[in-house]
């Protein structure tokens, strides 16, 4: 198979968590690749995430908005790109309740605004052909909406049915970028990710706010009675599989990518109290902490990927267990609070 070879990268939201990391491991991967990284900076950003880069002399920072249609145009006629990897996005969903229109600016819009500059940069201006250039778009399994206890899991093939403001917005970014290549061959891949965590993710998502809590000796929230069900895979195996889809995979399709990893929320905080136990042990048990909260609006009750796409066609398996994984952010968090 012959794979696809990006030389020059836009990538969007690199200054965030997920693609921080995803540069990170390109650079490390593929050192001779250019990558410029456009961020709007928003609260969910840090520069700090990007200071220890390998090679940083082929990571161009630009601060602005993916809606500025100018820009972004710009931004593909000068730096002669010809991959787009899409990462930027307003991403939590408890913001999403309280004020949903950036999530409708951003993830919609901006989407929409990126894959027009491609497709005018690309197939009009510059007549390109599928193997000559990329447009990988970033999306959550959240789009997939809510399965019960006994439900399969989320397949390629599940129908769409968002339930929040947030995964609405990235549902209607992902029908986008179909649409984009249906209608103008524009040579797209998709993926769906289930819940990601590692170093560096903002302090209000669920394992940071568990793990600061039990360093702060303050309550653990916990929403409801904590039954929900998240499938949770480490940053950098999230990183490797959207790598391996860039490269090999099938133009038009969307991916699944998960950790078979799922836990009830609760489960989990014990989980992660019973590993600060081992590294506080005068604050033992940090269990004692958990506290129960008035459940989010709308609350998806549990998301499970079946991951057999990635594995059979791309060879994908996630690095780090759970635990591998947890004690790398335990570590950091650490280090940051002490
Ligand atoms: P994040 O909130 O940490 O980072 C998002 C980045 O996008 C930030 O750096 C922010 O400044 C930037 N950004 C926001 N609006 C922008 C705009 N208008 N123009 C330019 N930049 C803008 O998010 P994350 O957790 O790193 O998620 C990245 C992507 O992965 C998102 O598309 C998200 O939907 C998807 N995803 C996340 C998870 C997860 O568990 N975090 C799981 C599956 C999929």
């Amino acid at each position: 198979m012959n794979h696809y070879q990006p030389k020059r990268l836009l990538i969007t939201g690199g200054a965030g968590f997920i693609g921080s990391h995803f540069i990170h491991d390109l650079q490390k991967k593929h050192p001779e690749w250019f990558i410029v990284n456009l961020d709007k900076l928003t609260y969910a950003a840090s520069l700090d995430h990007l200071k220890k880069l390998p090679h940083p002399e082929q990571h161009h920072f630009v601060q602005g908005d993916i809606g500025d249609a100018d820009l972004v145009s710009s931004l593909l006629k000068k730096h002669a790109i010809d991959t787009i990897v899409h990462f930027a996005a307003e991403s939590h969903v408890d913001r999403s309740i309280a004020g949903p229109e950036a999530f409708i600016q951003t993830n919609v819009l901006g989407t929409f605004t990126l894959l027009e500059a491609a497709r005018l940069h690309w197939l009009t201006h510059e007549k390109r052909d599928a193997q000559s250039c990329r447009f990988h778009h970033i999306s959550t399994d959240e789009v997939f909406g809510s399965l019960t206890l006994n439900d399969p899991a989320f397949s390629e093939s599940t129908a769409y049915q968002p339930r929040s403001p947030y995964s609405a917005s990235k549902a209607a970014s992902d029908h986008l970028v179909h649409a984009y290549y249906h209608t103008y061959g524009l040579p797209i891949t998709l993926s769906n990710c289930s819940n990601n965590y590692g170093p560096h993710q903002h302090a209000e998502k669920f394992i940071p706010t568990v793990i600061r809590a039990c360093l702060n000796q303050t309550p653990i929230p916990i929403y409801g009675e904590g039954k929900n069900i998240r499938d949770w895979l480490y940053v950098d195996d999230h990183c490797e599989a959207i790598r391996l889809i860039l490269t090999q995979g099938k133009v038009g399709e969307s991916y699944n990518i998960g950790g078979n990893n799922e836990w009830e929320n609760k489960k989990l905080a014990v989980f992660i109290c019973e590993l600060m136990d081992k590294h506080a042990p005068e604050h033992a048990p940090h269990a004692r902490l958990i506290t129960a909260v008035t459940d989010r609006k709308g609350h998806d009750f549990r998301y499970a990927i079946d991951d057999h796409k990635i594995k059979t066609e791309l060879g994908f398996t996630p690095v780090e267990t759970l635990h591998t994984g947890m004690e790398k952010v335990i570590r950091h968090l650490k280090a940051a609070f002490f």
